[in-house]
Order: C-alpha cells, then sequence, then structure tokens
C-alpha cells in the first residue's frame, strides 16, 4: 500500500491521525486533533494535488461534541427559513446529516455556515436536501444506505484496496482494449457493454428488452460474473438498468456506479418492472431483495466527478440531457492510452428539463453511440410547434367540456407535460396516479441535475412547475369519480402505449364520449394497442376478468409527432459529432433498429471521414 505510506509521511505529525481507509477511490483520514480538523483544508490541497487523489478528513469520534448539543448548536447557527427536517449522525464516519429543504442557506455565502457547523461542533456536516414533494423512494433509499453503514464501509474500503494497486511497467506495456457487444446493438432494448482491458472489466448498462422479456447475452464467453470489477449505469430507463439486479442476484457484490437520481429512479422502476412481470404471469428475473443489493454496492458520483473506478480505468459522467440524472460516460483508459464516450440515450437539443448533451471532451478516440433515431428520415417536428400542439388540444377539449387522457411513461415524458403545463398559467385539474406522481416527487429531490434555465425558475423566482396547484395525485378509488365529474381536466397517466396499467381504466370510462380526446405523447410500438388507434382503429381488444371485450372509441385521438422525445433525432445526432470539443478516430452506433444503426454509421462516415462501426449484438471489437 505505497500510497497509505506515503501520505501517512506527508501529513504532519501533529494532525494525529487515527485511522486510514479507503473509501473507493476516495481516501478518508480520521483526526484527533481539533485544530488540524478545523484547518486541513490548506494542509491537505498540496498531497491532494500531487497524490492526484481525494482525500477526505474526518473527525475521531473522541473530538465530536455530544450529539443532542450539536443538534441544539445546528438549529441556532441555520436560519430557521432553511427548513430543517432531520438531523442525525453517522458516527463510525463522523458525519452529522443534516436534511433540510432549502441546503443554500445550511452552506452559506462562500460556505461560512457550513466552516461554522463543523469548527464549533468537529462534526463533518452532510447536507440532504429533502424532496420539495414527499418521495417514499427517497426516504427508503436514504433509511437503507443509513442502515448498511458498517458493512459499506468495509464494501468500499475493499474496493480502494483492489483499485489503488498501481500498475506494473510489464502491464502498461501489454495493455490492450476491446469492447463485447451483450445487447443492443442493431436493436433497441436490453442494452449491455462489456469494456475488457487487460486488467479490468467493466459493464455498462444492463437492461431488459420489456416487449419480448429477453436480456442481454450473459453467456457470452468472454464474461465472467466473478471477475466483473464495475456496472456504470447511464440512466434509469428499464432497457438500461432493468437487469443489473439479476447481476446481484446471482452472485456479484461490486459498485454500481451512477448517479444519484439514477439510482432513485432505478428503484422505482425494477421494484414495478418485478410487480408488472408477477402480474402478468411473466418470469421474474430477480427478488425486490437484489434490488436493494444494488443500491446497498451503489456509489454515485455528480457531473463532472472524476473517478477511478478499475487499476487503469477513469470515469467522468456529463449530462445526456435524456432523463433526470442520465448521464454521458468518459472513460479514461492507462495513461492517456484510449477514451471511450458511450452516450447512453442522449438528446442534443432543447427540452423543459434538461441542458443538451454536454460536448466539451478533450479526448475521445471511441464514441459508441445511440441511434435511435438514425435513419435520414427521422426528422422531429420542431419542439415550440409541439409544445403549442399540446396545448391547442388540451385547451380545445376543455372549452368543450371534455377530458385529455395523455398515456405516459411514469419517468420522462410525464415530468416534460408537467413542466411544459406548470410553468405557464392554467385553472383545470391535472391528476396523476401512483408511479407517475413517484417519479415526480423524485425529480422534486434533485433540481440541481435540472436545466440552469429551470434551476433558476425555482431558486431564485420560487417557480416550481411540478408544485403547481393543480396538479394533483389520486388513488385507484377516486377513478370513477374523476371519470363521472362533469368538470373538465388532464388525466395523465401509464402505461404509455396502453398496454395495461390506470390509462386503460380511463380510457374505459372516457372513450364513448366525444368531447374527450385521448392524445398520444410518445413512441408507440408496432403491435400496441396505441399504435392500433393511431392508425385510425376505433376498436381495441380490452381484457375484462377472463373474457376479451371490444372496447368501442368515440372520442377524439390525436397525437403529438415525436417533438417532446428525450432522444435526438438525426439532425441532432449529426450535429453532436460536429459540435464535440474533439474529432474521435471511431463511431459505433448501436441502440436502434438494424436499419438506423447501420444508416447513421455510413453517413457519418461520409460526413466526417472517420471509422463506422455497427456490430451485431455478440460482436466484439478490439480498440487498442
Ligand atoms: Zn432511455
Amino acid at each position: 500500500m505505497s500510497i497509505l505510506k506515503e501520505l501517512r509521511e506527508r501529513i504532519p505529525k501533529n494532525a494525529e491521525i487515527s485511522q486510514v481507509k479507503f473509501e473507493g477511490s476516495e481516501l478518508v483520514l480520521y483526526t484527533k486533533s481539533r485544530s488540524f480538523f478545523k484547518n486541513f483544508e490548506k494542509t491537505v490541497k498540496e498531497v491532494v494535488r500531487e497524490l492526484k487523489k481525494r482525500i477526505e478528513i474526518r473527525p475521531d469520534l473522541s473530538i465530536t461534541m455530544d450529539m443532542e448539543k450539536t443538534k441544539k448548536k445546528i438549529r441556532e447557527i441555520v436560519p430557521e427559513s432553511a427548513g430543517i427536517v432531520e438531523i442525525y449522525f453517522e458516527p463510525d464516519l463522523g458525519k452529522v446529516i443534516i436534511e433540510v429543504q432549502k441546503p443554500g442557506l445550511v452552506i452559506g455565502k462562500g460556505g461560512e455556515t457550513y466552516r461554522r457547523i463543523k469548527n464549533e461542533t468537529y462534526w463533518l456536516p452532510k447536507i440532504e436536501r429533502a424532496p420539495s414533494i414527499k418521495s417514499d423512494i427517497v426516504v427508503a433509499v436514504r433509511k437503507l444506505l443509513h442502515s448498511e453503514i458498517d458493512y459499506r464501509k468495509k464494501f468500499l474500503n475493499r474496493i480502494g484496496q483492489k483499485i489503488n494497486v498501481p500498475q506494473s511497467e510489464e502491464e502498461k506495456r501489454n495493455e490492450w482494449i476491446r469492447i463485447s457487444a451483450l445487447g443492443g446493438f442493431r436493436q433497441v432494448g436490453r442494452i449491455c457493454v462489456l469494456v475488457q482491458t487487460s486488467c479490468s472489466n467493466v459493464m455498462l448498462d444492463c437492461g431488459v428488452d420489456v416487449g419480448s422479456n429477453s436480456y442481454p447475452y450473459l453467456d457470452a464467453p468472454e464474461f465472467d460474473i466473478e471477475k466483473l470489477d464495475a456496472v456504470v449505469a447511464t440512466h434509469a430507463h428499464l432497457d438500461h438498468v432493468g437487469y443489473i439486479p439479476y447481476l446481484y442476484e446471482n452472485g456479484y457484490v461490486g459498485p454500481l456506479y451512477c448517479t444519484a437520481p439514477t439510482r432513485d429512479l432505478m428503484v422505482l422502476l425494477c421494484l414495478d418492472y418485478i410487480d408488472v412481470c408477477q402480474k402478468e404471469g411473466k418470469p421474474v428475473p430477480y427478488s425486490k431483495k437484489s434490488v436493494e443489493k444494488a443500491v446497498k454496492h451503489s456509489i454515485v458520483l455528480d457531473y463532472g466527478e472524476v473517478l477511478d473506478i478499475t487499476r487503469n480505468m477513469r470515469l467522468t459522467f456529463q449530462p445526456a440531457g435524456h432523463l433526470l440524472g442520465s448521464s454521458l460516460v468518459h472513460l479514461h483508459i492507462g495513461e492517456g492510452l484510449h477514451n471511450i464516450l458511450y452516450t447512453g440515450d442522449m438528446m442534443f437539443g432543447p427540452t423543459r428539463l434538461f441542458e443538451p448533451a454536454f460536448t466539451d471532451f478533450k479526448r475521445i478516440e471511441t464514441i459508441i453511440l445511440e441511434s435511435t433515431y438514425g435513419s435520414s428520415d427521422d426528422i422531429k417536428p420542431s419542439r415550440r410547434d409541439s409544445e403549442q400542439k399540446l396545448l391547442d388540444v388540451i385547451e380545445k377539449t376543455i372549452k368543450r367540456g371534455g377530458k385529455v387522457l395523455i398515456p405516459s411513461f411514469a419517468v420522462g415524458r410525464a415530468q416534460e407535460i408537467m413542466a411544459i403545463l406548470g410553468s405557464g398559467n392554467f385553472d383545470f385539474p391535472v391528476y396523476m396516479e401512483g408511479m407517475l406522481w413517484d417519479a415526480t416527487a423524485i425529480h422534486t429531490a434533485y433540481p440541481e441535475y435540472f436545466s440552469k434555465y429551470l434551476q433558476k425558475s425555482i431558486f431564485h423566482y420560487g417557480k416550481n412547475p411540478f408544485l403547481s396547484k393543480n396538479f394533483h395525485r389520486v388513488a385507484p378509488r377516486e377513478r370513477n369519480n374523476i371519470i363521472d365529474s362533469a368538470e373538465p381536466c388532464v388525466i395523465i397517466a401509464t402505461s404509455g402505449m396502453l398496454i395495461g396499467g390506470p390509462a386503460i381504466e380511463y380510457l374505459k370510462g372516457l372513450a364513448h364520449d366525444k368531447k374527450n380526446t385521448l392524445l398520444f405523447v410518445g413512441y408507440q410500438a408496432e403491435g400496441t394497442p396505441g399504435r392500433r388507434l393511431q392508425k385510425g382503429w376505433r376498436e381495441i381488444p380490452i381484457r375484462g376478468g377472463v373474457r376479451t371485450k371490444a372496447l368501442k372509441l368515440e372520442m377524439e385521438v390525436d397525437t403529438i409527432e415525436g417533438g417532446l422525445s428525450g432522444h435526438s433525432d438525426r439532425r441532432q445526432l449529426m450535429s453532436y459529432i460536429h459540435k464535440l470539443g474533439c474529432k474521435p478516430e471511431r463511431v459505433i452506433t448501436n441502440h436502434g433498429e438494424s436499419k438506423k444503426c447501420v444508416e447513421l454509421a455510413r453517413d457519418i462516415h461520409k460526413s466526417f471521414r472517420c471509422e463506422t462501426l455497427s456490430p451485431k449484438n455478440l460482436e466484439a471489437i478490439r480498440l487498442k
């Protein structure tokens, strides 16, 4: 452990260091010196720079203030308007957790309030934002992590020891890199990429194909779960994370790297996936316990943070513009040997909620690029026209005394619709049920992941579109009241393609009335009831009890074509490559129907003169 030794030598003796531990790639020092704890920033800065390691200094339990006194002190120091919800401790880590409505007020101007808490209580403060809408998932995840502190301490130390073994000269000379397409190549769904080098095995995403209930090719000869070092998740959609708990079900005990919102949304979606499989009598690939295990092994990082994840791989997340917490994955391999950008799902254009995908990379040799809208004719209508159409359809229906039913996925599009409605003035009620509401609540826990514009509107002007008084959470037993009431309204309900869920129940009640409108805002896959209605069918089969009945539609049916999508269209994909801060040597397309992956690869080759590939599942490519 040469790095630990070096560190001990570099830190002054009077720092009274009682313990040095790894926490993932980070180094953690516990000190028994109050004055060192107060003033370490200056001393440690230099060492951090030279060792290229992140170092956190924490108090040894012996110097911390009594817990009850600390709580009182914090309430004295922090202004009341901050809205402290709870104060609790993680004594083994020397931390006091302050859950609060306005984190900014606990930090204070230039970090002044934060420093006062630290220097007067000798605890390291950790600030957590309380969601503005109560979220059971956020509470459960935080509780779980809190109750597993002992396990996590050991787990993180184990990871740190593994990562921090330097590569020998011989190892560096013989380095190679390859990727294997384990799922989601020339198809949409069950995305999984395995990146292997001479000394690491890392998996990027591991999703399910919900439609066909198929999973990645984990039986490929190059994959060995025992040797897997890390899993990286780009975002919480099931086609990217739906199979991650399966790894934990089958003995994987390594880290899952993702952003905090991805972790929380993943829990919501994976638990729901288990429920849906059970209800529909489909095989359930893992238990709820394994979803918990994934959380227990999660290591979260923010955009722009750089983290060593194996002996020769360094991970950075950047905004992908697709979903709350969605990330582009940048992997720096070896010392300047190779850089991979894996886009996951990506939106390079304006949305209500997020910044467009990040472009300012210094070096990329290989890009793995999503191709959902990769064909040359995949051009979306403009964002503005689509938003206007949404508002027009709603207004028209409301005016004639009707109700608008919007079938939607729980996460993503639903919140976009809420943000469009909630940022204007509207005076009709909008109803949403459980899961969709839960997803929205998780959004309110992480406003720092929103676009700068939306953050400004929330933090400076106190205008949070999700908190509009016209949004209502409703329980299933209230459905009939809403359907029977004469009041015009909007209902947003899952599932997005009318395969099941509350949307079907509302449809049954609303279908017969010409005044009502069924409004599609998302992609409808071939063969789904949603697609049929879009094509002009006016009757669809509906399961009612044992028998299937026909449901006749008198209501209006309309569609907002693609303009509210969280994916880049063809133009945006091309302009993304163009706007990148550096020119890639090779572009690999995935996450699209075969034709789209191939067309996009062909046209990128023509326009940018770089090598392009569109491999099939189970193919492997050597990058170095
Ligand atoms: Zn997605």
